[in-house]
């Protein structure tokens, strides 16, 4: 049986990796030995019904070295600081990654199974040993329109996010709440929607709101930059769109995809407004079948405001592994563009069930 190294397994999308896991009986098909940078020696986590040995030193290459695969939720940092290490030492074991800091490697491949099994299964075949799980905007808008790429069908497309506090780590999220607590205090009954209007604002201006992780108040507003900025006037995470997605793809030809990635006050789902150029002009009926039978988890919606509103959202979507894609239909612009909007988990199909499916490959389950 293969030995699997946890690192990273504490943080949000090891967490989420781990109940999934459990949930899906993974760990009977592995012996889990779970790695800390902080808390060596300490017990290990309780998984399938079994407790695990005490915490192992996620910096000790030695240790690592023990394992035939590593699985990596701890941030990039760490992948920058032990990766190296425990490849110069020789160990050609497999190496699985949330982080970005090696996904544009040559020598690695940015794994979304359902959508990229071809290239997951070629780079096997030739040797890569470096697997990494992609942007969660990229995986979650290629898990919507796989059909329409794979079928050759987009000549270019913007993407307008609206990302969930989650993407940005734990504590912004626990600092999103606190800040909607703090603006819920300013509602009293009987006063008017002018008058909690003035108040919210004013709790927003004075710096009533804590915002040292934000920067700035998010909820009741939202944060049109996320990532560092590029020398080209975009955020790196708006650089990831075209990048990552041509390199998940393997695409031929490089298919142009930008647009503005926004910060919203939503907890854990990720949604995007997309603007399609289709290569020809396609008709509404085959796009729709071809976006439905591209996976088993996207599904589309009618563009009617019942399921739009039940279903299309971030409330609706969190937790779940679906991805829906709604609000299809060609724009006035003309025959050859497309609009529609999806939504999707961040931390399921956004982060750690790459990683778990990739898994599961190496392990000869999948
Ligand atoms: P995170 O929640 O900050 O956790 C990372 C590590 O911080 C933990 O494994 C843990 O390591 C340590 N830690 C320290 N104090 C902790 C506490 N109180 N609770 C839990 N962990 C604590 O990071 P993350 O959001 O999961 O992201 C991990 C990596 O995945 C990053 O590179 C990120 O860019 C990437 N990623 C994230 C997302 C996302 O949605 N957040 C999506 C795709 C990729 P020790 O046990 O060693 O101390």
């Amino acid at each position: 049986m293969k030995t699997v190294g946890f690192v990273g397994w504490r943080g949000m999308v090891g967490s989420v990796l781990l109940d999934r896991m459990a949930s899906e009986g993974d760990f009977t098909g592995c012996e889990p030995v779970f790695f800390s940078t902080s808390q060596v020696g300490q017990p290990g986590p309780t998984v399938g019904g079994r407790e695990s040995a005490p915490l192992r030193d996620a910096n000790d290459a030695r240790a690592l070295a023990e394992t035939d695969i590593v699985v990596t939720c701890q941030g990039g940092d760490y992948t920058r600081s032990v990766h190296g290490a425990l490849r110069e030492s020789g160990w050609d074991g497999y190496w699985i990654d949330a982080a970005s800091a090696l996904r544009m490697n040559e020598a690695s491949v940015i794994v979304l199974d359902p959508v990229n099994r071809r290239v997951i299964d070629e780079a096997l075949d030739a040797g890569t040993r470096d697997f990494i799980g992609g942007n969660c905007t990229v995986s979650l808008m290629l898990m919507g329109l796989q059909g329409l790429f794979d079928r050759g069908w987009v000549e270019w497309m913007t993407c307008m996010t609206y990302q969930s506090a989650s993407g940005a780590g734990a504590r912004h999220m626990t600092e999103l709440v606190r800040q909607m607590g703090e603006l819920g205090g300013c509602y009293a009954p009987g006063r008017t929607a002018l008058e909690l209007e003035r108040q919210v604002t004013a709790r927003m201006a004075n710096g009533a709101l804590p915002t040292e992780h934000f920067g700035v108040p998010l909820a009741a507003s939202l944060i049109p930059w996320i990532g560092g900025a590029m020398d080209n006037g975009q955020t790196r995470e708006e650089w990831k769109a075209a990048n990552e997605a041509n390199k998940i793809l393997g695409t031929d030809r490089f298919v142009p995809i930008d647009g503005q990635c926004v910060r919203v006050g939503a907890m854990r789902c990720h949604s995007q407004a997309l603007t399609v150029k289709l290569t020809a002009d396609v008709p509404l009926a085959d796009i729709e079948s071809a976006i439905a039978g591209a996976n088993d988890w996207v599904e589309v919606l009618p563009n009617d405001h019942e399921a739009t509103c039940q279903q299309l959202t971030p409330a609706a979507v969190s937790g779940h592994l679906r991805v829906p894609v709604g609000r299809v239909r060609k724009t006035t612009f003309g025959p050859d563009y497309l609009t529609c909007f999806t939504v999707g988990d961040q931390l399921l199909w956004g982060a750690a069930e790459p990683l778990r499916r990739t898994l599961l490959i190496l392990l000869g389950r999948l």
